[in-house]
């Protein structure tokens, strides 16, 4: 038996966890698109890890990368020294990056990706000699990650409330997700620019130059794949224009062709001051963070070597040599197999497919955007969360990993999934549905 008989002393901090430890579930091998589970089972991922294994499982090219990598150097000091694999990546990077965001700072998480871009949009505000620039501009049900920054700019009000006033000046604009209205994705036309309106509404209450910042994620991924309506994007980045506000997009899920585009800016046409991005730069292999930023706000740095000097910011592993290895594999692996943009390919069977599963029991809503896709279902009363989970505790029996949040069931499986793989995953799901109570 692979499972320890003892699973106390691993500690993650999720209510889910608790449920976890009483009937473990453990992944031991993976291979392209499917893991394989500690009782020797075949699990189909529907999910890429944690939105991250775009490129699927145990790919040659980025194992042989770590191992030689590992072999070659294994760690370089990451401040007085460096090591040219950093480097390149940060070119490889910025080839694939829109226009306009031409310097990389590496980081080893989305958490870390996070604070990294609030802190530079605060200082570079400082060094412009406009310090009074100190509150930033969240959403509402936005993901951020887990560090005192992303919680604070972050939308999930129980991901903060125990930790008292976290930043000071943070506001939050409303989600994008209306499903009474029916507004979201598919509203007037209108909606988009209304809602992105609400930005002048918090801008006027503060005053525009006392705003530093605003953060949104192009696509909601965590919080349910909630698609900002058509023109929203484009309305935030002439607001913050505007305003001389810095646009940052947090690309963790939309970076590296989830949406069938190499970036969300990509797809939306529109481009950040500050790209915020991980899981799939190192294909989730290697824990890796990468914020891409302006020549603007890089020179307004560099420029003045004091700044930089207040400006003390970087980890013991940024770029570090094996991430950096994992990281130009990823990349060349993406390029070779022209995963990039097969999300675009194979949005319109995802589509045709997840929305199959319309009418059936209990489903609000289908969302789809790129290879990302969410069912919602109707909560019981009283129980939250709860037919969501069971629809994945019956999906993982059946050889099937999905996520669920809340009570929606997501999707957003490897870039190199299968039209056959596609239907296996809706047919288990229409099962799984139909059976639910
Ligand atoms: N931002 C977004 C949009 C995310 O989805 C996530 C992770 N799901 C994070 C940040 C945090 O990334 P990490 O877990 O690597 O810290």
């Amino acid at each position: 038996n692979v499972v320890p008989n003892d699973l106390n002393a691993f500690w993650m901090p999720f209510t889910a966890n608790r449920q976890f430890k009483k009937t473990p579930r453990m992944f031991v091998a993976a291979r392209d698109m499917h893991y394989t589970t500690s009782d020797g089972r075949q699990v189909l991922d529907g999910t890429a890890g944690l939105w991250c294994c775009n490129a699927g499982h145990a790919r040659p090219k980025i194992v042989e990368a770590i191992a030689r990598q590992a072999a070659e150097l294994d760690y370089a000091p990451a401040f007085q020294m460096g090591h040219p694999k950093a480097f390149e990546l940060a070119n490889r990077l910025v080839d694939i990056t829109p226009d306009g965001l031409d310097h990389v700072l590496f980081t080893n998480s989305g958490s870390e990706s996070v604070e990294t871009a609030l802190k530079l949009a605060l200082a570079f505000h400082k060094i412009k000699g406009e310090g009074s620039r100190t509150r930033l501009i969240g959403r509402e049900r936005a993901y951020h990650g887990v560090n005192f920054g992303g919680i604070s700019v972050g939308g999930i009000v129980t991901n903060r409330k125990m930790f008292g006033t976290l930043l000071a000046g943070v506001d939050h604009m409303p989600h994008t997700h209306n499903l009474a209205k029916n507004a979201f994705s598919k509203g007037p036309p209108e909606y988009g620019t209304e809602l992105a309106d609400e930005l002048e509404r918090i801008v006027t209450l503060h005053d525009a130059s006392t705003i530093a910042a605003v953060i949104v994620e192009p696509v909601a991924g965590s919080t349910g794949v909630l698609i900002p309506p058509p023109g929203y994007l484009k309305r935030l980045r002439e607001i913050t224009k505007k305003h001389g506000i810095l646009l940052i997009f947090d690309e963790v899920i939309t970076g590296y062709g989830r949406l069938g585009t190499p970036f969300g800016a990509d797809y939306f046409d529109v481009v950040p001051d500050i790209m915020v991005t991980a899981k799939g730069l190192t294909n989730g292999v290697v824990p890796m963070g990468a914020v891409m930023v302006s020549a603007e706000i890089h020179d307004a740095f560099m420029n003045g070597p004091e700044h930089v000097i207040e400006f003390f910011h970087g980890y013991t592993y940024s770029g570090n040599p094996i991430a950096s290895a994992a990281g130009l594999a990823t990349l060349e692996t993406y390029k070779e197999e022209g995963l990039l943009t097969r999300g675009a390919e194979l949005a319109p069977k995802f589509q045709e497919a997840l929305h199959s599963l319309k009418g059936l029991p209990h489903v609000i809503d289908i969302r789809n955007i790129g290879l990302v896709g969410a069912i919602e279902l109707e909560p019981i009363a009283g129980q939250p969360t709860k037919r969501a989970f069971s629809a994945f505790l019956k999906a993982f029996e059946q050889g099937l990993l999905i996520r669920t949040t809340g009570d929606i069931i997501a999707l957003s499986p490897p870039l190199i999934i299968s039209e056959s793989q596609i239907d296996e995953i809706v047919t288990k799901l229409a099962g799984i549905l139909k059976t639910l109570e």
